[in-house]
């Protein structure tokens, strides 16, 4: 808000001035808008809008280095995933990616991160959490999805999931490292029926 001259000739100059400045402000704005649109979807998913792989191995590397601390990952992946492409459709496999993300966001606390890290395989990044509070919290991701099922064309669909658990050693820092470890116990699940969380084996140090 400023003050107008009482001359015109003065007055219409100002309003000028004003307009160019509004019209500067505005396009300063959607500037920043687009830049923080642009930011969000390279770091997101597009069909579940969690974090994406690239977000979550970023992530990953920040936490492992911000903190000594615990550390745990858990590798979720869809069991029997492909049938439901089969039987239901494409369309009906989205909306259960969708769905079932929700449901795992929905369990956790602010600080952990949830993210898709390729087809029907989720990441949870629990920074603080060792390996018994991961292993609670992964048993309850997977109690929620086996008692979530999801609405499709009036039909509800059950799905469950398997989850690899990998928790950080004492000063670890190399993330692919750990990642791996929860890959080989997310293996390990799947292996031994699905619908299950399995830790990987601990190695000696
Ligand atoms: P498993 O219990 O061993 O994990 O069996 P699965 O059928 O879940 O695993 P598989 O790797 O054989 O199949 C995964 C399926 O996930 C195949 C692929 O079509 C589907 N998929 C991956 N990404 C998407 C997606 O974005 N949308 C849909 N609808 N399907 C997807
Ligand atoms: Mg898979
Ligand atoms: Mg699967």
């Amino acid at each position: 808000v400023a003050p107008l001259p009482f001359d015109h000739a003065s007055g219409a100059g100002m309003l000028e001035s004003l307009v160019e400045l509004a019209r500067v402000a505005v396009q300063q704005a959607e500037e920043a808008q687009a830049t923080l649109q642009l930011r969000r979807s390279a770091e997101h998913d597009a069909l579940t809008g969690s974090l994406n792989r690239r977000a979550l191995d970023q992530l990953l590397v920040r936490v492992l280095h911000a903190s000594p601390g615990a550390l745990s990952v858990l590798f979720i992946d869809i069991d029997w995933f492909k049938r439901i492409n089969d039987i239901h459709g494409h369309a009906c496999g989205d909306h259960c990616l969708r769905s079932i993300a929700a449901t795992l966001r929905a369990e956790l606390r602010p600080g952990d991160a949830l993210g898709r890290y390729g087809g029907e395989e989720f990441l949870v990044v629990l920074p603080g959490q060792d390996a018994a509070a991961a292993r609670v919290l992964g048993e309850r991701l997977r109690r929620t999805v086996e008692h979530t099922p999801v609405l499709w064309r009036g039909e509800l669909l059950a799905l469950t999931v398997s989850i690899g658990l990998g928790t950080r050693e004492r000063g670890e820092l190399d993330a692919a490292a750990l990642l791996e470890r929860a890959d080989k116990a997310l293996y390990l699940a799947k292996h031994e029926g699905r619908n299950c969380v399995r830790t990987a084996a601990v190695t000696a140090c």
